[in-house]
C-alpha cells in the first residue's frame, strides 16, 4: 500500500482515528477487564481493551516517517489545545484567545493544529473514497502550509451521562458531481471539533464560526454544538 502523504511504498502504520493521548486523558488506560467504548456513525459502543486496538485506527495506512517524525509537531499541538480546552472549558457561544493556548509562536501552534486535522481528514478522504483531490492534503503536510479549503470549528457538546469519544462519518454535499462542502465531527469528551472542507466560494451555515489560519490566530469562537 502507498502512503498517501509522501507516496512512499512502505505504508505500514495506521493513524489513530481518535488520538491515543485524548483517549488516555479521558479514560486512563483501558484494559480487557476495564475497557472503554468508542463510537462512530456506524458502530456504537465498540468495546476497546487497549489503546493499541485496531478499532481505534483508520483502515488506510501511512508510512512510519509520515506517521511519526513528519507529523509529530501537529500531533503535539493538537494534544496541547485539546487538553487546554477541556481543562478550561470555555463558555459555549463565547470565544478564547489563541495566545493563551500557545503563548510562544501562537501562529505556528495554531497552524500545527490545523495540519493535524489535515492529516486526520485526509485519512478519511482516502478511506471513504470521497471525491476530493488528496494531493492538496499531502502537499499541505509536506510543505507545512495550510490547506486552503479546510476550516475548523471548535465547541462544546451537550453534557452526556457517559464520557464519549469518537468521530462521525464525513457528510459531503455535492454540486454538479463535485464536493462543495464536506463535514466531519470529532469528539473527545465535551470538546467537539467540526472539520469543514468548503470549496472556493462556498459559505454555509456554521461557517461564520469556522477558523482558518489565513484569518490569523487571535481569538476563536467556541460554539455550542
Ligand atoms: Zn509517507
Amino acid at each position: 500500500m502507498k502512503c498517501w502523504i509522501c507516496g512512499g511504498e512502505e505504508a505500514a502504520t495506521r493513524e489513530h482515528m481518535s488520538k491515543a493521548s485524548d483517549l488516555r486523558s479521558l479514560f486512563g488506560r483501558p484494559t480487557q477487564r476495564d475497557p472503554l467504548y468508542f463510537h462512530t456513525d456506524r458502530r456504537c459502543n465498540r468495546r476497546v481493551g487497549s489503546l493499541k486496538s485496531d478499532v481505534l485506527k483508520f483502515d488506510h495506512q501511512i508510512c512510519l516517517t509520515c506517521n511519526s517524525a513528519r507529523t509529530q509537531p501537529h500531533d503535539l499541538a493538537w494534544e496541547h489545545i485539546s487538553g487546554w480546552l477541556r481543562e478550561r472549558s470555555p463558555q459555549p457561544g463565547r470565544w478564547f484567545r489563541c495566545n493563551r493556548v500557545f503563548p510562544y509562536d501562537t501562529r505556528r501552534g495554531m497552524r500545527n493544529v490545523h495540519l493535524y486535522f489535515v492529516k486526520a481528514f485526509g485519512c478519511l478522504v482516502v478511506e471513504g473514497g470521497i471525491a476530493l483531490d488528496i494531493s492538496e492534503f499531502s502537499e499541505a503536510i509536506l510543505k507545512g502550509r495550510p490547506h486552503p479549503n479546510l476550516y475548523l470549528r471548535f465547541g462544546r457538546s451537550p453534557d452526556m451521562p457517559v464520557v464519549v469519544a469518537g468521530g462521525s462519518d464525513v457528510h459531503a454535499d455535492l454540486v454538479d458531481g463535485k464536493v462543495a462542502v464536506a463535514s466531519w465531527l470529532y469528539q473527545v469528551g465535551a470538546l467537539t471539533v467540526n472539520v469543514i472542507y468548503a470549496a472556493d466560494g462556498e459559505h454555509r451555515q456554521g461557517m461564520e464560526q469556522a477558523w482558518h489560519p489565513k484569518f490569523g490566530a487571535k481569538r476563536l469562537s467556541y460554539a455550542a454544538f
